[in-house]
């Protein structure tokens, strides 16, 4: 019989770019990025950081489409895969025509052929390599192939079925029922058995073939291959399998035995689940009403093969089809890169980090490679504060994960001048400032006129294209960047909430996709999506899907299950640099698994630095919470109730028999080693800094500049000075100033103040003077709810974001005693607008209903910009305060701020009274019972006079 190959679709001349390049122009924008290899996929060590080589991913935006590559170690293989996958989206025809069924059919039957052929017995075809290696099975078994390898094994194969039925993609086995058909046709060349699934070439190959197939395989070593049982019964456990393989057998049939099978007949394989390269793949058993009926004709090309039989809930969830009998995860098979068989393990460890891997949460924790990451985090800030995987990266992942096309990005660019709608309309409306995202806070600003603003929605779609979701936020966004981070997180938190809560009935789950601005076009995919299972079927009767949803959620209840922590010890010396909101600050930690009583402890992780950012929601709480009470140099030591199977395996590198037993006992629990290296960054000045031009200190300062020039004062005392900042700065000024003084309790920042204004006025000195004509400065340690006898008679007093670091009633105290001890003719006190943290903490301004009805629960929602914060007050608070005091000490009282705006919501980001004493005061004023002398830190006066 003559071997050729029907060749029925005609492949295109022109590459994916070209055809791009023919349909957009210039409009096709390539954007290469390079990548680090997917972890979940490879069996890295957690802690072990790995070199792997330089890989591309390329971003193609089209104008209605925007879609992204796998990873490639060449650029341009990742363009051109860009390129490939937006004209399948976009259906751009680049063949002349798919054959009809009926043409697909006779393809079928020459492509059989051509598989069977001596020319591709010797080729470098994965299905050569298992045609070869049956040639070493036995007896009746010789040159046999098992059905489901001809059909999973060949791409045109399945592509040709395809086209005769389309249901295929959905249920892959029906390929094995045309196989069988197109077969019947060949029966002078191809034997077949009814009771087993092979075929077989009737003649034998020629000598010459098999003697050097001899010679070759001949140099092939025994293997052993690590594999991972996964019985059919959930109340069995997991096991790790050894595959030994002699190079005279037939690996199928090694896995076959593994099963209970005497050979590989009845072994079906699903598609494969890790990443393109390897050949991981579940290997399981075909039920026996599987065998399709070869009498019925198959009339109309419609027909549905069920696969009856005890659905394996586990492997269908983790492979994303159903899954009958017991299964082996392995990775073996044949590829076309070499003729040797290919394989790697397949530890229990990779198994949960492949399962962890499924859920948006679990994509991130692996991504992060420490399992005291949170599921997800809550918010997107900045790029430079996100760890791991990117939200938009995460989301392709997941429909990667998931079977289904990638998402579709559109953007939708918004001139400020012109329509918006919610909440940026609102902003618009009101006058001068747009809302926008600055390293990822959002702040308003003044409006630029040609401004342009991003809105991002997002589409999830089945393999078919079908809509399944779409998200659309209101939010919008300087940067594009950010509208798609943000968006894509919203689907993600969703679909996190989703995966977490799967014990609740589904319908549930749906009335909160208006909280996430989601739309749900298919309930079904999305049901079926959670559960894991890709809908082909529709079969599962109620007790696979109790049973199902069981395993699921015993898989994914690692946050349900509400760690506390226990007997919670912190050690070591307080050294005063504390994480605080939005800091980010670096831990070293080690978590193990202990056995009370028993001495027992196994470590499941040491991570050595992982950092991570405060008040988002980027660390599992427990460790935010216990974090936040140390100090850098400090440990922690606490331990707490068990986490979830699937994390300590997907975590620990051993496949102890020890351990397993040991989470099977309930007097286990998990201890944690916690030690604070290092904390970045003061948050409130990082954000003052990266969102306000000028910083907003910088503004403070020149609204002190300001009353200062006005007042024409020579003298000044700063309340709680911190390191100096005020008073460095002053020196950058000509004003009146002749003398400064700060207070302030705490030693760390007043030396820190010495340090700077030290250098700064000595170094001034020496190059000849400095703007000012400041000839005295001293730091004083004190507190400034004492009167300091020696700072009596000073013109102005500046408290600048001080008194929110006091308790309200010392902030009162203070109040009462600058005024009527201190009495400096102005007073300056400035400190945060709570209501502006709406601004400084959302990813998105209020809309307008949100406004309306719920502004408070969204203000409570807000947290204080500073962990050391004992209250951020409202600008009524700050009014009613500031006016009280004034108008006991008989004051009068002016407001203001920086930025912001007075007049537009919700006013200022620092608000600011300003304190006047119109009258003069009298000599003896200035007795007093509780007088007090500050200690002097430091002191500086000029030589010049
Ligand atoms: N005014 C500075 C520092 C603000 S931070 C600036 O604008 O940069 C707040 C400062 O208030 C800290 O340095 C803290 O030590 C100080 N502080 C808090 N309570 C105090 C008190 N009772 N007496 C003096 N200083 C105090
Ligand atoms: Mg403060």
């Amino acid at each position: 019989m003559e071997a050729r190959e029907h060749v029925a679709p005609k492949k295109p001349i022109l590459t994916p770019k070209a055809i791009i390049h023919q349909n957009f122009g210039s409009r096709a924008c390539y954007v290469v990025e390079e990548v680090k290899e997917a972890p979940q996929t490879e069996c890295p060590g957690l802690n072990i950081p790995q070199m792997g080589p330089c890989l591309y991913r390329c971003t193609l935006q089209l104008p209605e489409l925007s879609v992204i590559s796998g990873t490639f170690r060449k650029k341009k293989d990742a363009e051109q895969s860009a390129a490939e996958i937006a004209i399948d989206k976009l259906g751009i025809c680049t063949e002349t025509i798919d054959p009809t069924p009926q043409e697909a059919q006779e393809s079928l039957v020459s492509r059989i052929t051509f598989i069977f052929s001596e020319k591709f017995v010797v080729c470098d075809h994965p299905l050569s390599g298992h045609i070869r290696a049956t040639l070493w099975r036995k007896g009746d078994l010789c040159g046999s192939i098992p059905l489901s390898v001809i059909a999973f094994y060949d791409a045109k194969l399945f592509n040709l079925c395809k086209c005769i039925n389309p249901e295929v993609e959905s249920n892959p086995f029906l390929v094995i029922s045309y196989i069988m058909r197109a077969t019947a046709n060949l029966h002078q060349f191809l034997a077949t058995s009814e009771r087993h699934l092979w075929i077989r070439r009737l003649s034998p190959y020629p000598q010459d073939i098999i003697e050097s197939l001899m010679k070759e395989h001949g140099s092939q070593k025994c293997i052993q291959v690590t594999a991972v049982h996964i019985p059919s019964s959930v109340e069995q456990s997991i096991e790790a399998v050894t595959l030994h393989i002699s190079s005279r057998e037939y690996y199928l049939d090694i896995i076959a035995n593994e099963l209970g099978f005497e050979d590989a007949s009845n072994v079906l394989i699903s598609r494969n689940l890790g990443k393109a390269s390897s050949e991981t793949r579940l290997f399981f058993t075909a039920p026996k009403s599987y065998l399709p009926d070869l009498s019925s004709k198959f009339p109309n090309g419609k027909e549905t093969l069920y696969l009856k039989g005890s659905l394996n809930v586990r492997a269908s969830y983790f492979a994303g089809q159903d899954i009958t009998g017991d299964a082996i995860l392995a990775s073996i098979g044949y590829t076309r890169k070499s003729r040797d068989l290919f394989y790697e393990d397949v530890t229990i460890r990779l198994y949960y980090r492949m399962l962890l891997g499924k859920t948006p949460g679990g994509i991130y924790k692996l991504s992060r490679e420490a399992m005291l990451a949170s599921e997800l985090p809550s918010r997107f800030t900045s790029r430079a504060n996100w760890r791991g995987s990117l939200p938009r990266d995460i989301l392709c992942m997941f429909c990667r994960q998931h079977r289904l096309s990638e998402p579709l990005f559109s953007f939708h660019p918004i001139k400020t001048t012109s329509g918006l709608s919610g909440s940026c309309l609102k902003v618009a409306e009101s006058g001068e400032n747009v809302i926008e995202c600055v390293n990822g806070f959002s702040v308003t600003s003044p409006k630029h006129s040609d401004s342009e603003l991003f809105k991002c929605e997002i589409k999830l779609l089945s393999r078919c294209g079908d809509l399944i979701l779409l998200c659309s936020p209101k939010d919008c966004y300087k940067k594009q960047n950010d509208a798609i981070q943000n968006a894509s997180l919203k689907v993600l938190s969703w679909l996190n909430m989703c995966f977490k809560s799967m014990i609740l009935p589904f319908e549930q789950l749906y009335e909160t996709v208006d909280n996430f601005n989601i739309q749900i076009y298919s309930k079904n995919i999305i049901r079926d999506l959670l559960a894991g299972q890709s809908t082909h079927n529709g079969q599962l009767n109620g007790i696979h899907c109790n049973k199902f949803v069981e395993s699921i959620y015993m898989n994914s209840s690692y946050d349900m299950l509400g760690n506390i922590v226990d007997s919670l010890k912190i050690e070591g010396p307080y050294s005063g640099v504390c994480p605080s909101s939005g800091s980010l600050p670096c831990i070293r930690y080690s978590v193990s698994l202990a056995v009370e009583g028993e001495n027992l402890k196994e470590v499941i992780e040491v991570c050595d630095e992982f950092e991570f950012e405060v008040g988002v929601g980027a660390v599992v709480s427990y460790v935010e919470e216990v974090v936040m009470q140390m100090s850098v140099g400090q440990y922690a030591y606490f331990s707490t109730n068990l986490l979830s199977t699937e994390l300590i395996f997907a975590a620990s590198a051993g496949d102890s028999v020890k351990m397993l037993s040991s989470l099977i006992s309930k007097k286990c629990c998990m201890e944690y080693e916690i030690s604070l290296i290092r904390v970045a960054e003061p948050p409130e000045e990082r954000m003052e800094q990266a969102l306000f031009s000028p910083p907003l200190s910088k503004q403070r300062v020149e609204f002190a500049v300001q009353q200062i020039l006005e007042s024409h004062a020579s003298t000044l005392i700063d309340f709680g000075c911190g390191s100096g900042s005020l008073l460095e700065a002053l020196l950058n000024y000509p004003t009146s100033l002749k003398k400064m003084a700060g207070v302030d309790i705490s030693q760390k920042g007043l030396s820190r103040a010495a340090k700077v204004l030290n250098s700064k006025l000595v170094t001034n000195s020496d190059a000849g003077g400095h703007l000012t004509s400041i000839k005295s400065v001293i730091l004083y340690e004190g507190s400034i709810t004492n009167f300091g006898s020696q700072l009596h008679g000073f013109d102005i007093g500046t408290c600048l974001e001080v008194i929110e670091h006091m308790d309200e009633d010392q902030a009162c105290l203070f109040g009462d005693v600058a005024l009527s001890f201190f009495r400096p003719r102005i007073l300056i006190v400035s400190t945060p607008n709570f209501e502006y943290n709406v601004v400084l903490q959302k990813s998105s301004p209020p809309t307008q209903e949100q406004e309306e009805s719920d502004e408070k629960t969204l203000l409570q929602s807000c947290k204080f910009r500073n962990h050391d914060h004992k209250f951020e007050w409202t600008r009524e608070q700050f009014t009613q305060w500031a006016s009280d005091l004034a108008a006991r000490h008989n004051y009068n009282v002016e407001f203001g701020g920086v930025g912001g705006s007075a007049d537009v919501e919700p006013g200022y980001a620092s608000q600011i009274a300003v304190f006047k004493r119109d009258w003069k005061l009298e000599d003896d004023v200035l007795k007093h019972a509780d007088e007090h002398h500050y200690s002097i830190i430091w002191e500086w006066n000029s030589k010049k006079e």
